[in-house]
């Protein structure tokens, strides 16, 4: 019964449309295959330099919708020096133990925007703590078996990558909801960095280079600090060239 409402996976990131480039593919197989996934975005992303955070919303929800994610949550933890305290701990918790999913995605740890790191650090420790019963909230204690860290600026060694060859025209349909923030030839707001044509350039080439590594046509990489557990060794490696 309690089952309804559980997610197989929550994909935490500090900024809306963080998750559709680093992981859109990834939710949208997911979905595709019957499970359930929730995203929650820790800031409103009032700093950006292009739309206001009432834009970016309605973008979000729209490309939530197109990945088919169960949910979508904003918190406001402030964008551009987000806070990573214990009462943001504490709601971080209340949404693990609300959803209760087995994996846990945010962004690697040690990322170059520092609220991307600190969202990485908040959400690890967090799921860690959400296990703990004597830290006591409305909810009961449960602790997700991992968290993945998704790739945004840095690459460090990855632990496994994600086939989303199948997904990526999802994927990419889910990042064109974020008309504020992405390339479009007739916009007149700033310039910026992610606006550039080159940027999703940029996103298409990574997913590229991520599925040549696994032999598919698109993937998305993820980092675990413990190993995988591989029970079909022969599967795990079976597209690759030798
Ligand atoms: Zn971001």
């Amino acid at each position: 019964m309690a089952k309804a409402k559980t997610v197989d996976a929550i994909f935490f990131a500090a900024h809306a449309d963080d998750i559709e480039l680093a992981c859109g593919g990834t939710i949208a197989k997911m979905v595709g295959e019957g499970r359930r996934a929730g995203i929650v975005d820790l800031t409103r992303g009032e700093m950006g330099t292009r739309g206001t955070p009432e834009t970016r919303k309605r973008e979000s929800k729209a490309a939530a919708a197109m990945l088919g994610a169960t949910f979508r949550e904003q918190l406001d933890f402030g964008d551009g020096g987000m806070r990573a305290g214990r009462d943001e701990e504490m709601e971080i918790i209340e949404i693990v133990r609300r959803w209760r999913p087995q994996v846990v995605f945010a962004p690697w740890p040690d990322e170059r925007h520092p609220d991307h790191s600190r969202s990485g650090r908040l959400v690890t420790e967090a799921s860690f703590y959400a296990g703990l019963g004597k830290i006591e909230t409305k909810l009961p204690a449960h602790r997700p078996q991992v968290v993945a860290y998704y790739l945004q600026n840095y690459l460090p060694p990855l632990s496994f990558v994600i086939d989303v060859s199948e997904t990526w025209d999802v994927k990419t349909k889910a990042i064109h909801c974020y008309k504020s923030q992405f390339f479009d030839r007739k916009s007149k707001e700033p310039r910026t960095f992610i606006a550039e044509e080159k940027f999703l350039e940029m996103i298409e080439a990574r997913g590229k280079h991520f599925g040549a590594l696994i032999g598919a046509r698109y993937g998305e990489a993820y980092v675990t600090k413990q190993p995988p557990r591989i029970d079909d060794v022969f599967g795990a490696y079976r597209d690759r060239e030798v």
